[in-house]
């Protein structure tokens, strides 16, 4: 099942994208998908006259884990960390699917990186990797766009990573998915960088959680991302990047320079 967050220009509402005689439809439902039933509201509208938002505004946090692809580390000439390198996005740093991120004016040098995200269902904690599945709503595209200067600059990586637009997610969160062995890529206008499968995660999505829920509680709707593939490169303004992840979708957004 494909959840998705819309708007037709009055206040955001949820819906399941499903296929109708060849064509993708939006079929409302009350309430939010996380705390509610899946109730359908009766209103089918037809994707493309929607505006698809991000599908989830996480709760508290996006925790994202660096260097979790043993190429990546390698190509910007890091060692593959013994223990897993974690660090925080901000829910401000999210956006939706087709939403300009905005390069800061402090970096000249903003990468993009195709991430799985993981989208946590239930409060948990001290989880053991076997009790992970239970806990999780479902996955979707992100970027985590980097600013690689600051990040080069400083241990902390909050002007790198936590920047407003950082986090673009979407298109829509697919409940239906076997994460470990996926093909995930992304596109600068059109031409790959990146080409990956999930299945090279150093730290798989199961063991990934479950140590982190053992740092910090997970809220319903906090955001897990789990690493970049290699082919990492820099985005200029004016550009549009995709994220592609096989079994969900292709997530675009515009690049921008204020
Ligand atoms: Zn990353």
């Amino acid at each position: 099942m494909r959840i998705a967050r819309y708007t037709t220009g009055e206040d955001p509402a949820y819906g399941i994208v499903q296929e109708k005689d060849g064509r993708d439809m939006v079929y409302g439902i009350t309430g939010d998908p996380l705390y509610t039933e899946i109730r359908p509201t009766g209103r089918i509208l037809p994707l493309d006259g929607v505006r698809l938002l991000a599908p989830v505004i996480p709760r508290s946090k996006v925790v994202c884990v660096g260097r979790n692809y043993a190429e990546h580390a390698r190509e910007l000439g890091n060692e593959v960390p013994e223990q897993a390198l974690f660090f925080l996005k901000p829910n401000t740093a999210v956006v939706g699917p087709g939403e300009p991120v905005m390069l800061p004016a402090y970096s000249r040098e903003v990468s993009l990186e195709a991430e799985l995200a993981v989208v946590i269902k239930h409060m948990v904690k001290d989880l053991t990797p076997e009790q992970v599945p239970a806990a999780i709503l479902g996955y979707t595209c992100a970027n985590d766009l980097t600013a690689r200067d600051a990040q080069r600059d400083e241990s902390q990586w909050f002007r790198a990573k936590a920047f407003d637009t950082s986090c673009p997610l979407g298109p829509w969160i697919e409940t239906d998915l076997d994460p470990s062995s996926l093909r995930i890529g992304s596109a600068v206008d059109g031409q790959s960088a990146q080409d990956g499968t999930t299945a090279d995660m150093l730290r798989p999505v199961a063991e990934l959680i479950a140590e982190i829920s053992h740092v910090t509680t997970l809220l319903p709707g906090d955001v897990v991302l789990t690493g970049t593939p290699a082919g990492v490169r820099t985005v200029e303004a004016g550009s549009t990047v995709d994220v592609t992840i096989e079994g969900i979708g292709t997530l675009t957004s515009p690049i921008v320079r204020r």
